[in-house]
């Protein structure tokens, strides 16, 4: 018997068998008002009146709805009110600028978009068929708006396959080109890592999830799905601050978390001077992944927190789940550095992941869950596929069934757990006039893991400009997590013959020293 898998089957099975449970407490600071605490058949009722609410807009089956909104209740719903009944699910960073957010909610062709009033502005320039700002009118979504039109037979009108390949999410990321492209992930590949990665990070019914992790990047990595399935209580936190980690830890019992490493040196840092017993200690787990985690951060989580580490390695593109590094039987003895320094690789791969790495170095991956296809964008699509394998653009080795990250081939900067394409920020710097050449690299720094860095070589025919000047000038076309912390002016810049930067040789001065060259 074939029973194509969707996203809804974990709202399902958190609806019939926990009904009274409390799935959700939402941040009680939202601009919005908070919804508090909702159980499961609540949030069941909820989904299926956003779904009810998307039939009488007309939106069809596989037509794409975006939402821009920091976590919150209302976008853990969405998920299974917009995708669960058809609908493509379009998350984006809430960080981004007006103009990036245009770009997405065009390309991806949004019918609807929803902002939180926090990013209300973005409305003056971004528009849609149907524009919703939450805690504006937006109560008829989420109110019982009746019952949504069946969706039985999950439409094969998207994605390159039928029913449970149809298109679920569209997660626009920042790769290797100048704009961002959009991740297609079908039902099948959300359904296969949610189930994964829940079965391999012991996702259980016991479990209370805070989301440290925002939901906007590859769908919260695919916890919102994984927690549901198990009837798990979801903690929604909008502002990562690590005093506030520990006080939601203790105050609601959390078991587990997702986070990038910045996130985790905010909660070793409040750990300081926290008063008292470190909440958790020997209960949660901390599920960490988008860049390399020093061996001593590590060592710190396990000693100084007393919390499980658990390390994941994967890409938007790939639901993300590829490998996994978590604590095994025969290193129980070994000593806490050794015990680090193994859970310092990237990890094993998770199960139906195949890993290869190619003679170039690079670390390609087979798996149920790798994306189906850039959307709109099929020469991507073709380039990252290749060969049948999923071209990751990192560097590393598998060795002993473990992988291990070692460098970048892509020219992406990991700042703070985020993308941030060198291109674009070598875009926005060439368009002031002061600026003769540019080159963004990272460079390593103990807080952001990796510092934007622009390398420019001004016209000397243009009025002096400052750091400060081409900074803010940044700002005005990216987000500012994207934009440079650090601007070093130069004469020049080092080329190949034919003229192409070599980043590698302006990077190495940076990087002496350092074990690897991702940080
Ligand atoms: P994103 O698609 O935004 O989640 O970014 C994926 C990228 O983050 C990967 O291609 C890697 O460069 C990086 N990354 C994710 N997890 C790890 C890890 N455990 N170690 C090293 N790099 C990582």
């Amino acid at each position: 018997m074939f029973f194509p898998l969707t996203v809804r089957d974990f709202l399902d099975r958190a609806v019939t068998v926990y009904p009274d449970r409390i799935a959700v407490v939402d941040e009680p600071d939202q601009p919005a008002p908070s919804w508090g605490e909702i159980t499961y058949a609540e949030l069941g009722r909820r989904a299926r009146s956003q779904a009810a609410y998307l039939d009488d807009l007309g939106v069809p089956r596989g037509g794409r709805v975006a939402i821009v909104s920091q976590n919150s209740a209302r976008l853990l719903t969405s998920f299974f009110g917009v995708s669960g009944w058809g609908r493509v699910l379009v998350p984006v960073n809430f960080r981004l600028a007006p103009a990036e957010v245009k770009y997405i909610v065009e390309h991806s062709g949004a019918e609807v978009l929803i902002v939180d009033p926090e990013v209300r502005s973005l409305l003056d320039t971004v528009t849609a068929k149907h524009v919703i700002v939450i805690g504006e009118g937006d109560e008829p979504m989420w109110a019982t708006h009746g019952d949504p039109q069946p969706w039985e037979n999950p439409d094969p009108s998207t994605g390159s396959g039928q029913g449970e390949n149809a298109t679920a999410t569209i997660n626009y990321t920042s790769g290797t080109t100048a704009r961002p492209k959009g991740v297609q992930l079908t039902h099948r590949n959300l359904w296969t890592n949610a189930s994964i990665f829940g079965w391999q990070a012991s996702v259980n019914d016991r479990d209370v999830y805070l989301h440290t992790l925002p939901m906007f990047h590859a769908n919260g990595w695919g916890m919102p799905y994984a927690a549901t399935g198990m009837g798990a209580k979801h903690v929604v936190i909008r502002k990562i601050d690590g005093a506030e980690i520990l006080r939601r830890v203790e105050r609601h019992g959390v078991t587990f978390m997702c986070a990038a490493p910045a996130v985790v040196a905010a909660v070793l840092d409040a750990a300081k001077t926290w008063d008292g017993e470190i909440p958790g200690r020997d209960r949660v787990r901390i599920i960490v992944a988008g860049a390399p985690p020093p061996t001593r951060t590590i060592e710190r989580v396990r000693s100084d927190l007393g919390w499980e580490f658990i390390q994941i390695y994967g890409l938007t593109e790939t639901s993300p789940l590829l490998t996994m590094s978590r604590m095994r039987a025969e290193w129980d003895d070994l000593e806490p550095l050794e015990q680090a320094r193994l859970l310092g690789r990237a990890g094993a791969p998770a199960v139906g992941v195949r890993i290869m790495i190619d003679d170039t170095g690079e670390v390609l991956a087979q798996s149920n869950h790798n994306l189906d296809a850039y959307w709109e964008n099929p020469d991507a699509t073709a380039v990252s596929l290749e060969g049948g394998w999923f071209h990751t653009g990192d560097g590393g080795t598998f060795e002993d069934g473990h992988l291990t990250i070692a460098d970048r081939k892509k020219d992406v900067i990991i700042s703070g757990g985020e993308n941030v394409t060198s291109i674009e920020v070598e875009d926005a710097l060439m368009l002031h006039p002061a600026v003769r050449e540019v080159a963004v690299i990272g460079i390593p720094d103990e807080k952001w893991g990796e510092l934007v860095t622009a390398l420019v070589v001004v016209d000397p025919d243009a009025e002096a400009v400052t750091a400060e000047v081409l900074i803010a000038h940044t700002r005005q076309h990216l987000a500012g997590y994207k934009c440079p912390k650090r601007i070093e002016f130069r004469d020049e810049l080092a080329r190949t013959a034919t003229g192409k930067l070599q980043k590698f040789k302006l990077r190495a001065p940076y990087w002496e020293g350092q074990q690897r060259q991702v940080n």
